[in-house]
């Protein structure tokens, strides 16, 4: 394992020198941990190519973006690492898919398919558990909120990494705001295919949190995304039009975020 975001012992400006194109700061973030990873003297670098998960409510397919998608390759053209790359392109869109794609990359790596079915069981419900249990909280929290609260709405690999994140989550609860990540929200149950061809799976989510927000007046959205976000540079527009007036705050990292503009900003 790397060594968490916030912990990086080197400047993002080595991340820069090995860049070849702009790309968005998670990505920048992900080139950041696989160096962390050569320093450590790995023998291997385990870098799957996520292509889709399960559609969500109304969609036929979800998406995930082709900078995520394509990380195996931008590490191979960038830092060219001289290790083994285990890169095993998955589909989730459906169980059938995701076993079909575990199986296959299972055998490259020596394993019998009963170890491999084993596996893709344990992992199965492992993730159904966490998800039940983020829920059971999520919900707790909901109802014992008496004033208002700030949900944090954006992709995990932002808003669950202080790195990434710039720790906005801890700045906004030490000025006494009640903080709530919007997996914590049970967005499953809202239908936001009324946005035409939100192929995204991120961004259905995050349109599915405004809506469930803009339907609670205790709640406010705080919109974390990034410089340099394809799919962000419209959604947020769409972010606005969902929330049909409901104040947000919207707050952009990049590799030149500092604490202190963030925090001006947060206590704004
Ligand atoms: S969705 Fe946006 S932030 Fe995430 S990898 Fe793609 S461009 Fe970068």
């Amino acid at each position: 394992m790397s060594h968490a975001t916030a912990d990086f012992c080197f400047p993002i400006k080595v991340v820069i020198g090995h860049v070849i194109a702009d790309f968005c700061f998670p990505i920048k973030v992900v080139i950041g941990h696989v160096i962390n990873l050569l320093e450590k003297g790995v023998d291997y670098l385990f870098l799957p190519s996520v292509i889709d998960v399960p559609p969500q409510k109304g969609i036929r397919r979800s998406y995930i973006c082709p900078y995520n998608q394509e990380i195996p390759h931008i590490i191979m053209s960038t830092i060219k690492p001289n290790v083994k790359i285990l890169h095993p392109i998955i589909f989730f869109r459906n169980p059938h898919a995701a076993k079909h794609s575990l199986i296959r990359f299972g055998r490259t790596i020596g394993k019998s398919y009963r170890q491999i079915q084993h596996a893709i069981n344990v992992a199965y419900k492992a993730q159904e558990t966490f998800y039940q249990q983020v829920r059971r909280r999520g919900d707790e929290i909901l109802r014992s909120i008496k004033d208002k609260a700030l949900i944090i709405v954006g992709r995990p690999y932002n808003t669950c990494d202080r790195g990434a994140n710039l720790d906005i989550p801890k700045i906004l609860r030490e000025r006494g705001q009640l903080v709530i990540p919007a997996d914590f929200l049970p967005l499953d149950k809202y239908d936001v295919s009324d946005w035409p061809n939100m192929y995204w799976s991120y961004g259905y989510r995050i349109l599915a949190a405004m809506r469930f927000i803009k339907d609670d007046e205790r709640l406010f959205p705080v919109y974390l995304t990034n410089f340099g976000c394809g799919p962000d540079s419209f959604i947020h527009q769409y972010v606005r039009k969902e929330l049909g007036g409901k104040p947000f705050l919207l707050i952009e990292v990049d590799e030149h975020s500092a604490p202190a503009g963030v925090i001006t900003r947060c206590e704004a």
